[in-house]
């Protein structure tokens, strides 16, 4: 991107990509304010930039305006009842945004499953998550499990919005798979420092499936964990 944010708070970042026209939705800026990045990345570094942060264990945070990208994507399939997963939930912090936005509805049901497949980083994620507010994992609307993610979650599939926030060299059908009629599931696809396009699959009431390719983009790879 041709600019870079850096904000003196949270509330400033997030102020400054709704500037830019990154995040338009109201919604989608609460759920961004109300989850500080300070509680998700290296406490060495400065949490306001907009750009993507290792940490640790070969992760990284995604860059802000890729959160609000994804958020905005996926916003109507974020109901009071949704279920939704983030496969490669890593710093945990989309993963709380979910959790956030759809905690905002009346009588909310729903909930978020985050699939990482890195132990130290589902240990790390539910840290920060908790430092954050100790109530999104004990009251059920966070659920972080540890596997590998190309595969799903069968256990509370289907759903009704999916996000994968790593590169898959083609799209896991398994994730199709697990998506509910109506729902809709967002991936990066392409190769490890390749050429990566962010897709988003809509299946339809009748599970028929229509892929659209929505912009170029680079993330970390979905991996085998021993790899
Ligand atoms: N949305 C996260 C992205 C983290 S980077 C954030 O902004 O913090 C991508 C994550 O995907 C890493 O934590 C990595 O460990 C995880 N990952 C890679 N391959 C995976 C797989 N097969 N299953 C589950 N998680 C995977």
């Amino acid at each position: 991107m041709a600019w870079r944010s850096r904000g003196l708070s949270n509330a400033d970042l997030v102020r400054q990509l709704q500037e830019h026209g990154i995040i338009k939705s109201e919604a989608v800026a609460q759920a961004m304010t109300a989850t500080d990045r300070k509680h998700y990345v290296a406490s060495n570094l400065n949490p306001y930039i907009d750009t993507p942060q290792r940490i640790g264990h070969g992760a990284t945070i995604s860059a802000p305006h890729i959160h609000a990208y994804a958020l905005e994507l996926l916003e109507n399939y974020l109901k009071a009842d949704s279920k939704i997963l983030d496969v490669g939930s890593g710093s945990g912090y989309l993963t709380a945004c979910f959790a956030r936005y759809i905690m905002k509805k009346e009588n909310a049901t729903g909930f978020v499953v985050g699939i990482e497949h890195h132990p130290k980083i589902v240990e790390l994620g539910r840290n920060n998550i908790r430092a954050d507010d100790e109530s999104l994992i004990d009251s059920g609307k966070i659920i972080l499990v540890e596997g590998d993610g190309r595969l799903g979650y069968k256990e509370h599939a289907p759903y009704d919005c999916i996000h994968v926030g790593a590169a898959a060299p083609e799209t896991p059908q398994e994730l199709i798979n697990q998506l509910k009629p109506g729902g809709r599931l967002l991936v990066p696809v392409g190769p490890d420092g390749g050429t990566q396009y962010l897709e988003q699959y809509d299946k339809d009431a009748n599970g028929k499936v229509t892929k659209s390719r929505l912009m170029g983009v680079m993330y970390v790879p979905l991996t085998d964990l021993h790899s």
